[in-house]
């Protein structure tokens, strides 16, 4: 990759300005692979191949769902390890995320045992500091120190949890428990996003904890590494084997298999309802194929279709679009694929056909996710801007 000169070098990764593109940087990883904040320090050779591999695979699959993040493009088969990404302003974080007890959480929580399932899950901040040990923060603590605002921990928190919501399916779908994940933020420099929140660093297999088969002798991140009693040849031949197979298995997360939507309209006045769901739909991603037929008027082409569509799509459902039930049931009685009733709100409607697809499709469930986030912060914005009308004093003129 085109790159200019170094700005800035930590301990796994090198960031380069990008040449002609003062909004965007180059991260390069590097085979260093450290622990207890660097008192131990190995190179392995090719590990920065992986990680740029893993946190590529990773981030391709955030963006897919439409997670903010920084990256943009490379690091999965360009020889230098190198991603391009959206410069931004590092927030001096660590946002951590657990679903399972484990590392120092059980170190300073001794009562909570290791492996215990964390519902709801648990955010903690740490703040950037080697010298000191990366200490834990608190909220309040953030934004007494200037940090970050109230409304960014919010958004780094909600944001945190998401990603680690899909990574979590993801994994889940091959047989391994995510156990916890670190996570760091920046806000953009530039553009017309500038100052917003975006997922940043790299997200590799020295982020998280993962576990196969939720069996922690079974681990496969870099807690092996920290875990050597002694660190030979050997060993590390050994914690390779497994950062190569989670770089496998990371790239085979990024795959959307969305299905194909039938959304057939009872007849042409429920045409513009149906085209109100296939926009819900597009919207998230799903693609549609539309018809327009009628139980009571046209049977045999219900049935008709029914049959083509099954014979030329895997993965089919039905949507139908009715002022009643009849279509539905139809439908229903006589196709094998889920049939929705496309009735209803047409957001709605397409959010459940996506919750449906998003069992076995980690982009559908985490752009589900996103969507229910967004409502929900539609709803707390609403809130929040009535209360402001409400407290202002009697008489004042709205902008
Ligand atoms: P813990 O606080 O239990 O040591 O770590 C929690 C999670 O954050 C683990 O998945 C761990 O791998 C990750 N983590 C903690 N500190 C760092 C760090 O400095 N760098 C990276 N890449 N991950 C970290």
């Amino acid at each position: 990759m085109n790159k200019g000169i170094e700005i800035a070098r930590g301990k796994t990764k090198v960031l380069y300005e990008s040449p002609g593109q003062p909004e965007q940087l180059v991260v390069a990883q590097t085979d260093a692979i450290s622990a207890g904040d660097g008192a131990r320090r190995h190179e392995i050779a090719g590990k920065g191949r992986l990680a740029a591999q893993t946190t590529a695979r990773v981030f391709r699959l955030l963006n897919l769902c439409g997670i903010p993040t920084h990256y943009v493009n490379g690091g999965e088969d360009d020889d230098d390890n190198e991603m391009l990404v959206r410069r931004c302003t590092m927030i001096p974080l660590e946002v951590v995320v657990r679903g399972v007890a484990a590392g120092s959480f059980v170190k300073r929580n001794p009562a909570i045992a290791r492996g215990t399932i964390l519902a709801p899950r648990l955010i903690e901040f740490f703040f950037k500091d080697d010298a000191n040990h990366d200490p834990q923060i608190s909220p309040d603590g953030i934004v007494g120190q200037n940090i970050a605002t109230p409304q960014e921990v919010g958004t780094m928190s909600e944001l945190a949890r998401l990603v680690f919501e899909i990574l979590s399916h993801a994994w889940r779908k091959r047989d391994t428990l995510l156990v916890d994940l670190k996570v760091e933020f920046g806000r953009l420099t530039s553009g017309p996003d500038k100052g917003q929140l975006v997922l940043a660093d790299v997200i590799d297999n020295d982020s998280w904890r993962i576990w196969p088969q939720g069996r922690e002798e079974m681990m496969l991140d870099k807690q092996m590494y920290r875990n050597l009693p002694e660190v030979d040849d050997a060993a590390l031949a050994r914690v390779k084997e497994a950062y190569e197979q989670v770089a496998d298995l990371v790239g085979t997360f990024p795959v959307m298999r969305p299905g194909m939507a039938a959304v057939i309209a009872d007849g042409p006045e429920n045409v513009d309802a149906a085209n109100a769901v296939v926009g819900a739909l597009a919207q998230l991603g799903l693609p549609t194929v539309r018809h327009v037929a009628s139980p009571s008027t046209t049977p045999g082409y219900v049935l008709q279709l029914v049959q083509q569509l099954e014979a030329t799509f895997g993965r089919l459902f039905f949507v139908a679009v009715s002022k009643d039930d009849a279509l539905r049931s139809m439908l229903a009685a006589m196709s094998s694929s889920p049939v929705f009733d496309g009735g209803g709100e047409p957001g709605e409607v397409a959010l459940a056909c996506a919750k449906m697809l998003g069992l076995e499709d980690t982009v559908l469930f985490g752009r589900t996710l996103l969507t229910q986030a967004n409502a929900r912060a539609n709803v707390m914005n609403a809130d929040a801007r009535l209360q402001q009308v409400a407290s202002l004093p009697p008489g004042t003129a709205l902008a």
